[in-house]
């Protein structure tokens, strides 16, 4: 799960993490009211508005903007909201902006990198910095992959003081400032450890005009399996930012993630569900969607599957693939007869039943009248595919 920035901030300032102060606003009055209660206290008159959402490279799409006095930042925050924010990270037709993030602008003299992340190579989580903050680190780690410095800490173990100093000396820091950011760094390790993160990412992390450390932006994603023991994280969730037919599967307890090809699909087993992918692909076409109905292969649950995929408008057909192991094939059979009455199947479906009673199964559709088309083998459904869009 994605949290924005301002949560993220909020998360890291409880490990001790020191980032920029701010404060989140929903409307362009609430966000003149946050900078003149920060001007009140800290006597900041130099604010910088940022667009929250689920992705980065906002300063490059007019996500972030500099903005002197309240007056201003009104301005600034009342043109961001309900724009439609295109970056790099977001579709074509961009993200709309709900919320903005108030903070106190940094006088910036170095901007660094710091993640941590799993590597699951070597199944240990990894800590990343580069002296290039501020760019797209996918760039760095491609251009210029020798100013990336890793560290992979062992969880048996744990982060080590000395891994720690290595990597802030290595970032060049010097005099006072070496201590805060290796203070930083190992925060930010703490916190993406408890708060059992996939990934934690301050770009930048800079060095101030002053002298101080600390993160000017900041994301956090939290591993989906390990949130039901972070209640208090889990209502962060801003379902807005995620795909609407990602949030419905979910509610079914279906395994759902959108593509952006033709042939819709609905398997039974994450494996499966891949090879499906794949011959859906060498057939020629691709695939709408990735969808795994698990153990769960019955009317309700194949609805479900049948109405999502159809309110993709991308999706020209849909191939049904099921391998009858605990379910049997004639139980999957007479959930697709029944599913695909309901719901008004107007594009072509091709259903491969393979397994227990597969036979039965396949009787079952090819006698219910359904416009379907049936197959055993799996290469007989990819032509069966390609028959149907061709
Ligand atoms: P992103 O583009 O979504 O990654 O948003 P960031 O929060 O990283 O901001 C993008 C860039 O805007 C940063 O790399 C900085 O160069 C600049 N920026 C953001 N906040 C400040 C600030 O407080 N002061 C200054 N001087 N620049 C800032
Ligand atoms: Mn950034």
């Amino acid at each position: 799960m994605k949290i924005h920035e301002y949560q993220a901030k909020e998360l890291l300032g409880r490990y001790g993490v020191a980032v920029q102060a701010g404060s989140v606003a929903h409307t362009a009055d609430e966000a003149a009211e946050a900078a003149s209660q920060m001007k009140a206290e800290s006597g900041a008159d130099l604010f910088v508005v940022k667009a929250q959402i689920h992705a980065g490279g906002r300063g490059k799409g007019g996500g972030v903007k500099l903005a002197r006095g309240v007056d201003e930042v009104r301005e600034k925050a009342d043109a961001m909201l309900g724009m439609m924010l295109k970056t790099h990270q977001t579709g074509p037709e961009g993200q709309k902006v709900r919320k903005v993030l108030i903070a106190e602008a940094i006088d910036i003299a170095k901007e660094f990198y710091v993640g941590v992340t799993l590597d699951r190579v070597r199944s240990m989580p990894v800590i990343m910095v580069s002296t290039e903050g501020g760019v797209e680190i996918e760039k760095v780690a491609e251009e210029t992959p020798e100013k990336i410095i890793k560290t992979w800490v062992d969880p048996m173990i744990g982060l080590q003081r000395s891994q720690v100093s290595a990597l802030a000396f290595g970032l060049g820091f010097e005099g006072p400032a070496i201590k805060q950011a290796a203070k930083f760094i190992a925060a930010v390790y703490h916190a993406y450890e408890e708060t059992d993160c996939s990934l934690a990412e301050i770009n930048p992390l800079v060095l101030t005009e002053q002298g101080d450390v600390l993160a000017i932006d900041a994301k956090i994603n939290i591993d989906d399996n390990a949130l039901y023991r972070h209640p208090d994280i889990a209502e962060l969730r801003d379902v807005h930012e995620e795909d609407p037919l990602e949030v419905e599967a979910a509610e079914h307890h279906l395994n759902y993630i959108k593509l952006d090809g033709d042939v819709g699909c609905m398997v039974n087993g994450a494996g499966l569900a891949m090879a499906t992918m794949d011959i859906i692909k060498l057939a020629g076409f691709e695939p709408a969607n990735f969808l795994d109905v698990g153990g769960g292969a019955n009317p309700t649950t194949v609805e479900a599957g049948f109405r999502i995929i159809l309110k993709d408008e991308g999706v020209k057909a849909i191939l049904v693939n099921i391998f009858g192991g605990i379910v049997r094939c004639d139980r999957v059979a007479k959930g697709v007869v029944e599913a695909a009455s309901k719901v008004q199947m107007t594009i072509p479906l091709i259903v491969r039943l393979q397994g227990t009673n597969a036979e039965e199964g396949k009787a079952i559709l090819d006698e219910s009248g359904l416009k379907v088309e049936t197959a055993i083998l799996f290469q007989e459904a990819a032509d069966k595919v390609q028959a149907a869009l061709s």
